[in-house]
């Protein structure tokens, strides 16, 4: 055996105390909980081609776990690390019987007593540590399975020995905490599993089953794996569950893209939207068939995707670290009908959209309907006529608060009142502490609305509808500021009303959809005949598709792709063969082709015919608007900040 090799699994021999020479383990800086900084120990694995054993000493600290092996015959040291950041966890007791373990083999040596002791465990008084780690290499970019097994056995007694091997396994744990990790398994709390059975080929149970769980008990993960019995199932799970935050320490979402926009959907209508956002990290296993956001997670945090997505997506789920992430408020208007929606990936109006939805049809055939329709469109090539303004991402500029004074009157709360769909029966999560707060009543809310002091100027939500009960939260707030309210003027109560407001629903702060966009705010309008508009906030629309390549998680930027009418076949077809590679932008300035980093756009096609999807899935066609919410929700990541 070399302690080099990397898929199967090594049993390193701790001193027997006969056989070798004696050896405790040495522990540097004791600390206060009693779980040692450092640990070392010299083992020993018989090499019997060379008929000698190697000696390996194996340190732990810090930085993850030193094997350093010492040959007799040379001075020839060889070292390895395997990093902290790259053990999902340890586990000590008896000897594990194979299959437990992982399917992976050990190093089998006749001459070892004990090593094939599956049958009769009880003979043998060693305790054993295994460690799993999955060891990050470049170039290829792969993980490399990889279990260490420490036998413990300078003791007789089989309680001394675990009592070693349980040291080891409390200073890894403490070494990973350590490391700016939150490994679900430290906080106490549960990982809230959302599984999709019908997700992708229908074979989510199975794929959790085999690839997810065995590393959750790797991991020691506590979990609560909910499968989806309906669409929407996930999105009520998560919007009406009172102890979503106390008891789960973030959401894993085991499916494509489509059940991820119902959990941030349904986090998003929570009564404590924002911290739910802020302290649930959410993470995504892609076991659909659109992964997106599973491919864009990977490439952020330089992790492998193919050729084990799943395997490389829960590594990424335990590894305990969140990155702040952009959600993009999506506003639609249909009719009379007024819908926000929360999206995470994309907006897309135009040839991508046309492909995608119109090769449905085409479902049997896989991944080649793309292609496929892809052609067809080209061939047939549409366009569209309509509205394309945005407002520039650089700068990040807030829009002034004064522009609400241009704002017709149609924007005021009566005006929005009757654009939102009431759905009264939603609003059971209400949190009792702050049922039947003092609010302002009806009509001194329609009088505090209507002043012309009023910065209403934000927009509610479809469910935050004006009537409301949810209207309490447009009303002062918590006891501390009670106390105050009888000294404030009017206008100083509105202002803090609407303070409260915009902490407790997710508001917009751009013009309203049916409102017209101002120069004078930065909004850029263009008309015109367009083949394509799409948006993307993440890098990938799909693993194969790299949409956005400067992208970032957290850039607070939406990359606007315009394609004009007028662009040849060949710059499309070009433009549609480096999707996958992500070299389908012009390099300079384009006459037909251009990305906007933007913050906020809108789209108004002229025609009543034609085809929007968010997130990959199909919406009703009409004006659509959208606006960047920087860094809403974390997700799961190695990289951390
Ligand atoms: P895929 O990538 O394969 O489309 P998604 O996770 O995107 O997988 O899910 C597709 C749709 O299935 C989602 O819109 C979701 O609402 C719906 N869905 C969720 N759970 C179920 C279920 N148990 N049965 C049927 N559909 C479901
Ligand atoms: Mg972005």
């Amino acid at each position: 055996m070399t302690a080099n090799t990397g898929t199967s699994g090594e049993n390193l021999m701790g001193n027997g105390g006969k056989t070798h020479e004696p050896s405790t383990p040495t522990s540097d800086t004791e600390v206060a909980s009693g779980t040692p900084t450092e640990l070392s120990e010299i083992f020993f694995v018989d090499n019997s081609r060379r008929k000698q054993s190697i000696k390996i000493q194996v340190k732990l600290c810090p930085e993850g776990v030193y094997l350093r092996r010492e040959t007799e015959e040379d001075d020839h040291i060889n070292e390895q690390l395997i990093r902290i950041d790259d053990i999902i966890g340890s586990r000590y007791g008896r000897r594990l019987k194979k299959r437990a373990r992982g399917g992976l083999n050990s190093c089998r040596n006749p001459n070892v007593p004990g090593q094939e002791a599956d049958s009769e465990p009880d003979s043998d008084n060693s305790a054993y540590l295994y460690i799993y780690a999955y060891l990050k290499k470049e170039k290829p970019l792969r993980r490399v399975q990889t279990l260490r097994i420490l036998r413990f056995r300078s003791s007789n007694d089989y309680g001394v020995n675990l009592q070693t091997a349980e040291m080891w396994h409390h200073t890894i744990r403490k070494h990973k905490r350590g490391n700016g990790s939150s490994s679900p398994a430290d906080c106490g709390k549960q990982l809230l599993i959302l599984l999709n059975p019908k997700s992708g080929s229908g074979k989510g149970r199975e794929l959790f089953q085999k690839q997810v769980a065995p590393l959750l008990t790797e991991a020691e993960v506590q979990y609560d794996l909910q499968i989806t019995t309906h669409p929407q199932y996930a999105k009520e799970f998560v919007r009406t569950r009172r102890d979503l935050l106390t008891r789960y320490s973030g959401i894993v979402v085991a499916s494509g893209d489509g059940l991820f926009y119902e959990v941030l959907n349904g986090l998003m209508e929570r009564m404590d939207w924002r911290r739910a956002c802020r302290e649930l990290p959410l993470g995504i296993i892609p076991c659909g068939s659109g992964n997106g956001l599973a491919k864009s997670v990977a490439h952020h945090c330089n992790e492998p995707y193919e050729p084990k997505p799943i395997l490389h997506a829960t590594l990424t789920c335990m590894a305990g670290k969140s990155t702040p992430m952009d959600v993009v408020r999506v506003e639609l208007a249909t009719r009379d009908k007024h819908f926000v929606m929360y999206s995470f990936l994309s907006v897309g109006w135009g040839l991508i959209a046309d492909i995608d939805i119109e090769s449905e049809r085409l479902r049997s055939i896989g991944a080649q309907r793309f292609t496929l329709w892809a052609i067809k469109r080209l061939i047939g090539l549409r366009s569209y006529k309509g509205r394309v303004s945005y407002l520039l991402g650089k700068g990040k500029k807030e829009p002034p608060v004064e522009a609400a004074r241009e704002l017709p009157a149609e924007s005021t709360a009566a005006g929005i009142r009757s654009s939102l769909p009431l759905n009264a029966g939603e609003f059971h999560d209400l949190p009792e502490e702050e049922e039947g707060e003092a609010v302002l009543d009806g009509e001194q809310f329609a009088d505090a609305i209507s002043l012309d002091r009023s910065v209403y100027r934000q927009h509610a939500d479809s469910w935050h509808s004006a009537m409301s009960r949810r209207t309490a939260y447009y009303s002062l707030g918590g006891p501390s500021m009670r106390s105050n309210r009888s000294r404030m003027s009017i206008s100083q109560r509105i202002e803090a009303a609407n303070a409260e407001f915009a902490e407790r629903v997710p508001t917009g702060t751009i013009p309203p959809l049916q409102m017209p966009l101002l120069s004078s705010d930065g909004w850029i309008c263009e008309d015109g005949d367009f083949v394509m508009v799409h948006a993307a906030y993440t890098t990938h629309l799909s693993s194969d598709v790299f949409f956005a390549p400067e992208s970032r998680l957290d850039d607070g930027l939406i990359y606007l792709v315009i394609i004009r009418r007028g662009v040849s076949r060949h710059q499309l077809l070009n433009f549609m063969l480096n999707l996958n590679a992500g070299t389908h932008l012009p390099i300079g300035e384009d006459p037909f082709i251009k990305v906007v980093p933007c913050r906020a756009f809108r789209i108004e096609p002229s025609s009543s015919d034609g085809i929007l999807v968010v997130d990959g899935e199909r919406v009703e066609y009409g004006p659509i608007q959208a606006e960047v919410m920087p860094g809403l929700i974390n997700v799961m990541t190695t990289s951390g900040q």
